[in-house]
């Protein structure tokens, strides 16, 4: 999807070719583009002559004669171009394009078709509904107190804040990260808990990243045609962006990736200051419940894969996701568990299906969790990490080792143990043991297992 930079880029390439032109007629293939009345867009397009072009966010703004203005928005594919003929130009995406008075053509070419245009009077134009609600560019944000304010009473994170584009105009997902990365502020804070101080950072950053970029595009797009390849060298400057799993440049600490409203965010932990993350996992029966209660008393914030799922299977929304997924476990419109276990060891393809299925929503539950406990370490046991694909999610990954399984077992009053350890041959922890960053040997007294937790969060916390 391109971001403002890439708009603003396309702007100045169009405005170069098309100043002063005249649209002499119009070809709508695909009537969905026209956001307003399709035959008034036709009939009042025709004869206008291209006076400017102008930029809003990401919509693009032809002003036309008569005080006539053409907005066109590019979504994910979009692409305007000026061509000399339409031969070879015209395939089955182009949804629309404009002849011009110099025998050439401006063509709309998208292959999402998701994509719109509108054409409104200019004195329209302010109030028209694509435009009415955005807010400021970067640059034209001339107070901290204008994020503070807009920020009050929002009850999202700063990244989140960041992408709403009814406060601050044109931050995609790339430069949001890159904007917060760079002023040195959490994502998963609060965005109405940032000081006058950081509002500043985030102005001045931003704009300097929107300004880098738009240099950017400028100078890596030479040409702009459909023949030619298009995209800008905005790899180069980024630092946060894309950079999961490397060290940050500035601190050397390696760079983590969390999701907010589902949009993938990388940032460094410690320059960013957000506290650590922690998986413990193990077989059964090793004594992780032990660990994460040690974790507690440290003043951790914990949580268990385990609980979690607990409590998806009395969330009527999940009940009702599962319902329509998984059918056949249900029995009279209430799920059946003797019909999941009886599926899940009858049929391989459904255990896996299941599986993911339901590891999927618990890996978005952690992911929530550890992004809203983030001034704290944050402890979550996850028994099937490996096997649930989290070990991502965490800044470290702690195993609970212990010979005592059977005994642990038994000492439940487990008398079915047997079982659940062949069942547990099927955790691939072993596997992943050397993925480890620490190991905890549950060999000795509690007060001895404590006092490993404590060496390790020491370890972690400074
Ligand atoms: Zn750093």
């Amino acid at each position: 999807m391109p971001e403002l930079p890439e708009v603003e880029t396309v702007r100045r390439i169009l405005e170069r070719d098309l100043l002063g032109l005249t649209i002499s007629g119009v070809e709508v293939f695909y009537p969905r583009l026209i956001q307003t009345d399709l035959s008034d867009f036709k009939e009042n397009i025709v004869n206008k002559k291209i006076l400017s072009l102008g930029r809003k966010g990401k919509y693009l703004i032809i002003h036309l004669s008569d005080n006539y203005a053409l907005l066109v928005h590019f979504r994910m594919e979009g692409k305007l171009f000026y061509v000399d003929s339409l031969e070879e130009n015209l395939n089955k995406y182009v949804t629309l394009y404009f002849c011009l008075n110099n025998s050439h053509y401006l063509i709309f070419n998208d292959v999402r078709k998701f994509g719109v245009m509108a054409l409104y009077k200019e004195n329209e134009l302010p109030s028209c509904k694509e435009l009415v609600n955005l807010g400021k560019e970067p640059w034209d944000i001339d107070s901290p107190s204008y994020l503070l304010n807009a920020y009050k009473n929002k009850n999202y994170l700063i990244k989140e804040g960041l992408l709403d584009q009814s406060v601050i105009l044109g931050l995609g997902n790339i430069y949001a990260d890159e904007t917060l990365y760079r002023s040195k502020i959490s994502p998963f804070k609060k965005a109405k808990d940032i000081s006058k101080d950081e509002a500043k950072k985030i102005i001045e950053n931003a704009s300097l990243i929107m300004k880098l970029a738009i240099e950017n595009n400028g100078s890596t797009i030479r040409s702009y045609h459909p023949s030619k390849e298009t995209s800008g060298n905005m790899q180069s400057f980024l630092l946060a962006y894309g950079k999961k799993g490397q060290e940050c440049p500035n601190c050397h600490t390696i760079m983590e990736k969390k999701f907010v409203g589902g949009r993938g965010t990388t940032y460094c932990p410690k320059c960013q200051n957000v506290k650590p993350s922690i998986a413990i996992t193990g077989k059964i029966a090793v004594g992780k419940s032990q660990v994460t209660s040690a974790f507690k008393k440290l003043d951790c914030y914990v949580a268990s894969a385990d609980q979690l799922v607990h409590d998806l299977y009395v969330n009527a929304k999940f009940i009702k996701e599962l319902q329509k997924k998984f059918p056949e476990v249900f029995n009279q419109g209430k799920l059946d568990k003797s019909l999941v276990i009886k599926s899940m060891t009858e049929s391989k393809s459904f255990r896996r299906k299941y599986e993911t299925f339901i590891w999927s929503k618990i890996k978005d539950l952690v992911n929530d969790f550890l992004i809203h406990h983030t001034d704290k370490v944050a402890v979550v046991e996850v028994p099937l990490l490996f096997d649930a694909k989290m070990e991502d999610q965490f800044t470290y990954l702690v195993g609970v080792e212990s010979s005592n399984q059977v005994k642990h077992l038994i000492s439940r009053n487990d008398l079915d143990y047997e079982r659940r350890l062949k069942m547990n041959e099927r955790n691939s922890y072993d596997l992943h043991r050397k993925e480890l960053d620490f190991i905890i040997d549950n060999e000795g007294s509690l007060v001895e297992l404590e006092e490993k937790v404590k060496r390790i969060y020491m370890n972690v916390i400074f």
